[in-house]
């Protein structure tokens, strides 16, 4: 199908470019000078703005190319990590931790198929610590149910549901543990051996005279290790 023939004038819009100046024809091909968004003045030719081969004086391909660039780039980097461990999980039935979500009917919204648009929406995480995580925890790995928080955070959530009955208050673990300052995995680790409640959230320290078992101590001490 053959192009109509289209008329410019001064003050059209193609793109980033707005036509400033009509040239008269040149050996057959008509000019136009043209500003660019980006302030630069360009001369280009007509034909090439009514198809729209030409769309920028040259700073949107420079622009894009920095952008893929820079999502290549981003191939090693933890939040590249993130959203491809994310997709396995949800879509991969040999991805290690398919079962909590795959088989689940956890999905990724189809709008992250893409890591630039996950990135987009998403960003980077705040720092090193931080986890993707699902607000609501049945629920997909949407823009609305995802948000980045720090492990301690994530762990609350999941954890949340461990509840403990403290001098006849119930209330979950992880609360009890800010409202009385203890540690978190110490008294959870105290709880698995049997422990009183009340007893393993108020001793403050751990000793090794304790009823710990060796393995149990073993574990400790790693653990005050990675602390
Ligand atoms: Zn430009």
């Amino acid at each position: 199908m053959r192009r109509f023939k289209r008329v410019i004038n001064t003050g059209d819009k193609f793109t980033r470019l707005t036509v400033i100046k009509l040239y008269k024809k040149i050996v057959g091909k008509k000019y136009a000078k043209c500003k660019c968004e980006c302030g630069s003045i360009k001369k280009v030719l007509v034909s090439s703005l009514i198809s729209g081969n030409t769309k920028s004086c040259g700073c949107l391909c420079i622009e894009k190319r920095y952008f893929n660039n820079r999502i290549h780039g981003m191939r090693s980097s933890r939040v590249y990590r993130i959203w491809s461990g994310m997709k396995s999980r949800c879509n991969i039935p040999s991805a290690s931790g398919y079962k909590y979500y795959g088989a689940r009917g956890i999905k990724v919204q189809k709008e992250w198929k893409k890591f630039e648009d996950f990135y987009a929406d998403m960003g980077d995480p705040p720092t090193n610590r931080h986890e993707l995580d699902r607000i609501d925890n049945e629920g997909n790995y949407t823009k609305n149910n995802c948000r980045w928080v720090t492990e301690i955070q994530q762990g609350r959530n999941r954890r949340s549901n461990k509840n403990i009955n403290i001098d006849g208050v119930k209330m979950t673990l992880s609360e009890a543990c800010e409202k009385f300052g203890a540690d978190y995995r110490r008294t959870l680790d105290r709880l698995n051996l049997g422990w009183n409640p009340l007893k393993a959230i108020k001793t403050k320290k751990c000793e090794y005279g304790d009823r710990f078992s060796s393995k149990f101590k073993d574990a400790y001490k790693k653990r005050r290790e990675i602390d």
